[in-house]
């Protein structure tokens, strides 16, 4: 049957001019060729992709900042992508602390719109990454010990479902859909064009750091900072990166809520390990500690690809860890940007039941990612075998995975993104999308 919809939006078919740059993703290696991207200017646009490709049979992948980090997530072969990115709203409520933002917005667009209102929403690492993939897997990153995870925040949302009807969920009606919105994930339900996030007034200044130490010192700081990161003050975050043995170091970025002599007071346990390249420790402005945090990661000029793999640390790493750390890092490839990577938990995140959201994983210590990354296709699947045998050897250090930082190698994995809450995900994506109309390799299949 043809669609008697007709698309609208932007649309590109391939072969049109700007399909090449519209299936650009942010790794290369998830970069497809879909038949048809729309570029929706507004919610109704959606509507009539998803009518439009539901007629036709054509796979729907919804995407908003192309940040995926596995393959056919955010677009597929012969398929329709339904692309939010030119939705960029913005409504901040200041008499409420609410704001609305159309799911097209990156995070850093969030961040410095509020940040000059003198408001603060809590980001990752890359200020590029969209507010539409990161938020309903969960969204971590240096504020969570202050601010909850992105998801944590969400108090209401706009979807459109898989019969193209626009639906709302907030606390008071479709709260199940919302329950499911924070933490399991994007590409489930049907495609999100508004969030509405409770907003906090921002800190006049904030401390923000950068330390460096030589790559051949990576066990004694990863295991200092092991035993440091989780316990301190829960207004400082900490990322910490080891980067590959060809080329790499040890770098640590973060933020701490508060004066700099605090922060200097807070950091010492982990400053006074090993021997520091670079301790570049300021008190800025709230807006230029964003800045600090947030350098630009372009989207279209990205070369790398990568295989993810992730999870999350109850304990410190044993000497076996360490070993294996050892061994991926040996191998990974130079002059890439391979390696791992930790953040801490608790405070705000952990405040939260496991079971209060989708997002389960609160009472860890700290996350951790690693990741083997190339630019020749021809080393993908060596690389890749890399990030995934090193998931096996580290199994027993380490508990689930993180949605949002996925892994297609990991076997039967909604318990593992999900613990104890997949059975509900499941009825709750029974209800919403029984046909199972959004799905992708890694999406919650409806409860029978
Ligand atoms: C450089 C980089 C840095 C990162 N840093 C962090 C970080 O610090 N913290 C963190 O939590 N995560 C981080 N991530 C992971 C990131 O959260 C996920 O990749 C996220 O899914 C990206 O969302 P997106 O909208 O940019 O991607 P897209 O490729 O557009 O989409 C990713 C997934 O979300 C779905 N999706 C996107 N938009 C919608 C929508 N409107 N409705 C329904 N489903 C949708 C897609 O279908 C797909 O399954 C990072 C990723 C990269 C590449």
């Amino acid at each position: 049957m043809k669609s008697k919809t007709q698309l609208t939006g932007r649309v590109i078919f391939k072969g049109d001019p700007g399909y090449d740059t519209a299936r650009k993703n942010w790794d290369p290696h998830t970069d497809r060729f879909p038949k048809v991207f729309v570029f929706a200017q507004k919610t109704r646009d959606v509507a009539n992709a998803i009518k439009w490709a539901r007629a036709n049979k054509v796979p729907i992948r919804p995407r908003s900042g192309r940040h995926a980090l596995e393959t056919n997530l955010s677009q597929v072969n012969g398929g329709l992508v339904i692309d939010t990115s030119e939705m960029k709203k913005i409504t901040l409520n200041k008499k409420c602390s609410t704001a609305v933002v159309e799911t097209g917005n990156r995070v850093g667009r969030i961040v410095d719109t509020l940040a000059r209102q003198g408001y603060m929403a809590p980001f990752g690492d890359s200020p590029s990454v969209g507010i539409g993939g990161i938020t309903p897997g969960g969204g971590i990153g240096p504020l969570q010990r202050t601010t909850g995870l992105i998801s944590d925040n969400l108090i209401a949302l706009e979807m459109v479902d898989a019969k193209g009807r626009i639906i709302r969920a907030s606390k008071k009606r479709n709260s199940d859909l919302l329950w499911a919105s924070r933490g399991g994930g994007g590409g489930n339900f049907g495609v999100y064009t508004k969030y509405k996030f409770k907003v906090r007034r921002a800190p006049v200044k904030a401390a923000v750091f950068s330390v460096t130490w030589p790559w051949d010192q990576f066990e004694e700081v990863v295991e200092a900072w092991q035993r440091w990161a989780p316990f301190t003050s829960t207004k400082l975050g900490s990322e910490l990166s080891v980067g590959p043995k060809k080329g790499g170091n040890v770098s640590m970025l973060g933020v701490y809520l508060g004066s700099k002599k605090k922060a200097l007071k807070f950091l010492e346990p982990i400053l006074s390990v090993g021997t520091t390249t670079k301790k570049d420790i300021r008190y800025l402005p709230y807006l230029q500690a964003t800045e600090f945090l947030l350098a630009p990661d372009p989207v279209l000029t990205q070369r790398f690809s990568n295989q993810f793999s992730s999870g999350f640390g109850r304990r410190p790493f044993p000497d076996k860890a360490f070993k294996y750390m050892r061994e991926f890092l040996e191998k990974a490839e130079g002059g890439t940007p391979a390696g791992f990577y930790f953040l801490n938990w608790g405070g705000a995140i952990r405040r939260i039941a496991p079971r209060a959201t989708a997002f389960y994983w609160r009472d860890p210590k700290y996350y951790v990612e690693w990741n083997s990354s190339w630019v020749k296709p021809s080393h993908a699947a060596r690389n890749i075998a890399l990030a995934r045998n090193t998931r096996k050897k580290l199994q027993p250090y380490i508990v689930g995975s993180y949605i949002n930082v996925p892994d297609q190698g990991i076997k039967c994995s909604g318990p593992v993104y999900y613990g104890k809450n997949y059975a509900r995900l499941r009825r709750v994506k029974a209800k919403y999308d029984p046909q199972n109309v959004f799905n992708n390799p890694q999406s919650i299949p409806p409860a029978k």
